[in-house]
């Protein structure tokens, strides 16, 4: 029998930004159920069942720095980090081209590193693991939302550097990188039949994502399982980022 216990997340504490909804909520429950004790950051401040929620603006440095000096005064450590916040956001005639770009870069690059660098005295404690949500946008040239192609490139680039630097604290830095999955984020292409079979199509495995597939991962990353592995993008897509020609699931099902 193999031994599994590597994979179990049993006593260790846990902070995953985003969780109030969609793929947080989903790694955030599945960090508990492996046996984590899960905070969770989110602006509205709710949380899956069993999970301690906090409300906390990750474009905030002061709100996200009361958050972790929250969590130091409680437990004194973090094992692990998940940074799964993030925003994509239509092109708008309120705001210019510029200020949409820069307002997307400043939760989903800076905010992730703002929300690291509080995190970090507590993570070099526990010799802990940083989780950053990347996405399929860090290594393809998706159209119309710029900002959000460049900030997923450019976090899949932090997780890089970061892991180098954390190294000798026995912090690791991986990036779980999601496909297309069905979220409040993507429920308007998921709603259209021309956007949702255009993206069902570009897998191999002939399906949108569930938040659920992406737990998996999360806690293989989390937890002593993944010992040996920093610096690493894992691409969670149903075979996107490998696809070359059609084949036979591109079929309607
Ligand atoms: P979602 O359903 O829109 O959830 C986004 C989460 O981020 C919510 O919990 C939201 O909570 C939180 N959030 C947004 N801005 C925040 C801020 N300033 N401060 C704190 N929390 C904030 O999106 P999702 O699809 O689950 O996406 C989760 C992550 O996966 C994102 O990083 C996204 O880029 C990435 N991703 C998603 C897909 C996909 O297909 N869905 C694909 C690739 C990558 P509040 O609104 O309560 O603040």
């Amino acid at each position: 029998m193999p031994d599994l216990s590597a994979f179990s997340l049993a006593g260790k504490i846990a902070v995953v930004t985003g969780a109030s909804r969609g793929i947080g909520a989903a790694i955030a429950a599945g960090l508990q159920d492996a046996g984590a004790t899960v905070f969770g950051l989110s602006r509205s401040g709710t949380a899956p069942r069993g999970v301690s929620a906090m409300a906390c603006d990750l474009a905030d440095d002061t709100k996200i720095t009361q958050a972790f000096d929250d969590i130091a005064k409680q437990h004194g450590r973090l094992d692990v980090l998940v940074n799964a916040a993030g925003i994509s956001l239509p092109p708008s005639n309120a705001e210019t081209e510029l200020a949409r770009f820069r307002t997307t870069l400043g939760t989903d690059l800076t905010g992730v590193y703002a929300t690291i660098l509080a995190a970090y005295p507590l993570l070099k404690t526990a010799g802990g693991s940083i989780i950053n949500v990347t996405s399929i946008n860090s290594v393809r040239g998706f159209p119309g939302n710029p900002g959000y192609v460049a900030a997923k490139a450019g976090l899949a680039g932090l997780t890089r550097a970061l892991a180098a630097d954390y190294a000798a604290d026995g912090i690791r830095v991986n990036a779980l990188a999601p496909g297309y999955v069905a979220t409040e984020m993507t429920a308007k292409s998921f709603a259209d039949p021309a956007m949702h079979e255009d993206r069902r199509r570009h897998t191999m495995l002939g399906r949108w994502g569930q938040p659920a597939d992406m737990v998996g991962a999360a806690v293989f990353l989390a937890s002593d399982a993944s010992a040996y592995m920093t610096g690493q993008e894992l691409f969670i897509d149903g075979g996107w980022t490998t696809k070359g020609l059609a084949i036979s699931s591109d079929k309607q099902p």
